[in-house]
């Protein structure tokens, strides 16, 4: 076939960042395969569909992808085609005996499978499938990057035992697991070696990290800070029942390393609607929770996610998630519309939201949100940010990279400058995106 590449794989990658980095590493596990990465399905002689079943119509999704490759795989029909991610995970089998054009189905505890899983279907098995999950086993990984440039993001945690009622997590990622201490701060050291400045610990919940030598996370963030040698630490996704001081002390005592940027997803404003989510707590808990890590850290920048529509919902209910978005003051929030999610308890639940009531509440609560991200962002104008610079746009050929609070930052620069921390001085202000100009960099 003309410009396919003999063992050429090609990802297509939905979700979270989660999802991204398990397609880095199976790239890089496809790599020491001998696979070559390649930009479109046409060349590829192995196509992989890493899944996410957070938002709407998931399954409805993979099956039109698989559908659009139907002609290249009827013109080669050595081409090989996977599923993994959550959808996998959730559909097993099923979805081999919908999509007879599927040769293999993998789940999210058998990423390193892979290779094995690809030589099998390569040898001529079909329609196999790796959807357990190893429990027995402990959390243990290498961070895996081909090129990690300047900030990559590292895995702490996988899995979540908190079964919020509207979440598909805890059946597609399984039960909760933490890596070792040691081994995620050697892994980090690692990645310092291969020139990476700034690593984000990722996990569904980092905050009930727990190392099976003991350590919580407020211990890991510490050890990574002393340790790694980054100049920049962040961290995602918090959950706020888990927040607690000690954690807060040690992003204050390690502050400007670890970053002034926390997301901490509130959901809802209402606590009725708090306790139908499970959440495990209630609207002055959370803002509560908010006091007292302003109280340590008065710059601190919080971004949330917010859910409209969830079930039974009432306006008044709806009234309190616009009061809490008004009172708090978020500089990013990520909004939703409840849609129910296999297996979950809310999806069951009788009292659900129209549609059209849902997206009118959507409609103003992102309304509320960009007035007050667009008045709070208003402070930075004038000011001076440390920047730790990224990239350079090829379009405006301007540097790019993010100040402590997570703000993508534009401005002008010499391409030696990757890698290294700038002062800019702020001249134009988007909630999430500001211009600058440069005027000293750091010692570095
Ligand atoms: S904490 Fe709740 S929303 Fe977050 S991953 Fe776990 S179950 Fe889902």
């Amino acid at each position: 076939m003309s410009g396919q590449t003999e063992k050429g794989v090609y990802i297509s990658t939905y979700g979270c960042q989660m999802n991204v980095n398990d397609s880095e590493r199976i790239f890089s596990l496809l790599e020491m395969a001998n696979f070559t990465p390649v930009s479109s399905p046409e060349e590829a002689s192995l196509i992989i569909i890493n899944t996410c079943s957070v938002r709407e119509k998931p399954v409805h999704k993979v099956h039109s992808e698989v559908g659009r490759y139907r002609k290249l795989k009827e013109t080669n029909p050595k081409l090989r085609i996977g599923i993994g991610g959550c959808v996998g995970q959730q559909e097993k089998e099923r979805l081999l005996k919908d999509l007879p054009l599927v040769d293999f189905v993998f789940g999210t505890d058998a990423i390193d499978l892979l290779p094995e899983l690809v030589g099998r279907v390569e040898e001529g098995e079909g329609h196999l499938s790796a959807t357990r999950f190893e429990y027995q086993k402990p959390y243990q990984i290498e961070t895996l990057v081909r090129a990690p440039g300047v900030s990559t993001f590292v895995n702490v945690t996988k899995g979540c035992d908190n079964f919020c009622t509207f979440c598909v997590v805890p059946y597609t990622r399984g039960r909760e697991r933490s890596r070792g201490l040691e081994e995620i701060v050697r892994d980090i050291k690692s990645l310092v070696s291969r020139g990476v400045r700034e690593v984000t610990l990722l996990g569904q919940n980092v905050n009930s990290y727990r190392s099976p030598n003991g350590g919580d996370f407020a211990d890991l963030l510490e050890q990574v800070a002393l340790q790694s040698g980054l100049v920049r630490i962040r961290f995602t996704t918090s959950h706020p029942k888990d927040f607690d001081e000690k954690l807060v002390q040690v992003i204050s005592k390690y502050h400007p390393q670890v970053c002034e940027y926390i997301h901490l997803p509130f959901q809802s404003g209402s606590s009725e609607v708090l306790t139908r989510m499970n959440r495990g707590y209630t609207r002055s808990e959370y803002i509560e929770k908010i006091a007292m890590i302003r109280n340590y850290l008065p710059q601190v920048v919080f971004s949330s996610d917010a859910i409209v529509g969830f079930p039974g919902e009432s306006e008044e209910q709806f009234e309190e998630t616009l009061s809490l978005v008004e009172e708090v003051g978020y500089e990013t929030l990520f909004a939703f519309k409840y849609s129910p999610r296999p297996f979950t308890k809310a999806a069951r639940f009788g009292d659900q939201i129209d549609e059209t009531t849902k997206g009118r509440r959507l409609t103003a609560l992102l309304e509320v949100q960009d007035r007050r991200a667009r008045q709070l962002v208003e402070r930075y104008r004038g000011t001076t940010t440390e920047v730790l610079v990224e990239n350079r746009d090829e379009k405006t050929g301007l540097l790019s990279g993010r100040s402590s609070q997570n703000k993508l930052v534009f401005f002008e620069g010499e391409l030696d400058l990757i890698g290294k921390m700038v002062f800019v001085r702020v001249t134009e202000v988007q909630p999430s995106v500001f211009r600058g100009e440069m005027i000293g960099d750091k010692f570095n």
